[in-house]
């Protein structure tokens, strides 16, 4: 068999680089030991512009998000599957310490351009509410929302056996010959290899050099019917995202210092702690997971070719921002892999050398 790409990984990354490349009349054959506790399969796949205590959007953020948003909508269509879910998202303020910190942001006039179009104030079922936590105030995010990764992940894998161009297979380095042309693994010759092999990128013989700093993550789906409304997603430190029939997904840990992948009583109450920083409402727990997300800086996307040998590449990184990233960064592979298109440096998988 002769393929474009060997892909090794069906995560988001793998995915989304498969979708790009067949898009350009590439042939592709993606493989993966189909586990069902992959970051991606437990990933809460949240969408939140701005992020973090210090409500930051960086420059590129938009442009990133944009093409993100509009790529996942035509690719529901093109699946024929509902997974991309742009929902508002109720900011809450921790303490006054952050609501002043906002505050502030907003009275600079750049920084309130900047943020323009991503926010609205919070509405008055908040303040009415006595569910949700609301001393501090807060702020309706706009432009966010949730992906369901694994209804995603289950429609792009049926598109692909549609093609014959899936496998289940454990890709162990060692079997992989780089050739003249190309590498053949098994019975397949690929002009590039694609490693979307998510934290365990390190664990080949081509890779084994990169400066993997994975976090393991712990999350909760809950069902708490009396939670309203259900129309938004919660968001104050953990964060809880309404996904259906009155269900909830709670999270998360972050965590880089673990010794194995399973799910842990400390993790299960530090995720029900942050629930009950936001709201109090009677619930019962329907699941607890765990996985490990892929980060090497922060959520730096890391793609590039390996530097001794041009026919491998790497596409990973996505840490906890891989919805937003993921698709942006897998035309720019791909562009950069048939056209030549520039990485940018802060990006490119040679600067970790
Ligand atoms: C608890 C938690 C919460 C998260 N929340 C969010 C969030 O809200 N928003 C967000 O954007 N991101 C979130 N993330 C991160 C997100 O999951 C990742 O950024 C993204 O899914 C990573 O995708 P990936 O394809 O790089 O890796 P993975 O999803 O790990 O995919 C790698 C694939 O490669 C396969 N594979 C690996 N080695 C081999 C091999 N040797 N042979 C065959 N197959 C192999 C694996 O089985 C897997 O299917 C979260 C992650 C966790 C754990």
């Amino acid at each position: 068999m002769k393929v474009d790409f060997l892909i090794i990984g069906q995560g988001l990354a793998g995915s989304l680089f498969a979708l790009h490349a067949i898009e350009r009349g590439q042939r592709v054959l993606v493989i993966d030991r189909d586990e069902a506790e992959t970051s991606s399969r437990v990933a809460a796949g949240l969408i939140t512009p701005i992020a973090g205590g210090r409500f930051h959007l960086p420059a590129s953020l938009p442009t990133r998000l944009a093409y993100a948003s509009l790529w996942y909508e035509r690719y529901e269509s093109a699946l024929e599957a509902s997974f991309f879910h742009p929902t508002p998202i109720a900011r809450l303020f921790q303490n006054e310490a952050e609501k002043q910190r906002w505050e502030d942001k907003i009275a600079d006039p750049a920084e309130a351009a900047k943020l323009d179009g991503f926010w609205q104030p919070l509405p008055d079922t908040y303040k009415e509410n006595p569910g949700i936590a609301r001393q501090h105030g807060g702020f309706l995010m706009q432009k966010g929302g949730w992906m369901d990764l694994p209804a995603f992940l289950d429609a792009t894998q049926r598109f692909l056996l549609a093609r014959l161009s899936y496998a289940i297979a454990e890709f162990d380095s060692r079997e992989l010959k780089v050739t003249s042309s190309g590498a053949r693994w098994e019975n397949v010759e690929a002009a590039q290899v694609i490693f979307a092999q998510g934290w365990q990128a390190d664990c080949n013989r081509f890779f084994d050099w990169l400066p993997m700093n994975a976090a393991k993550g712990e999350i909760l789906e809950l069902s708490a019917p009396d939670l309203q409304p259900d129309d938004t997603i919660l968001n104050s430190g953990g964060w809880a995202i309404p996904t259906r029939n009155g269900r909830w997904r709670v999270g998360s840990t972050y965590d880089h210092n673990f010794e194995d992948v399973s799910t842990t009583e400390a993790g299960r109450l530090a995720v029900l702690q942050k629930f009950h920083s936001m709201v109090d409402v009677d619930f019962a727990m329907i699941s607890h997971r765990a996985a490990v997300r892929p980060i090497i800086r922060r959520s730096t996307p890391f793609i590039g070719r390996h530097p001794q040998h041009p026919q491998l590449a790497l596409l990973n990184g996505f840490g906890s921002k891989g919805v937003i990233n993921g698709p942006w960064f897998a035309k720019l592979l791909l562009a950069h892999l048939l056209d030549g298109a520039e990485i940018p440096m802060e990006n490119d998988l040679a600067i970790l050398l």
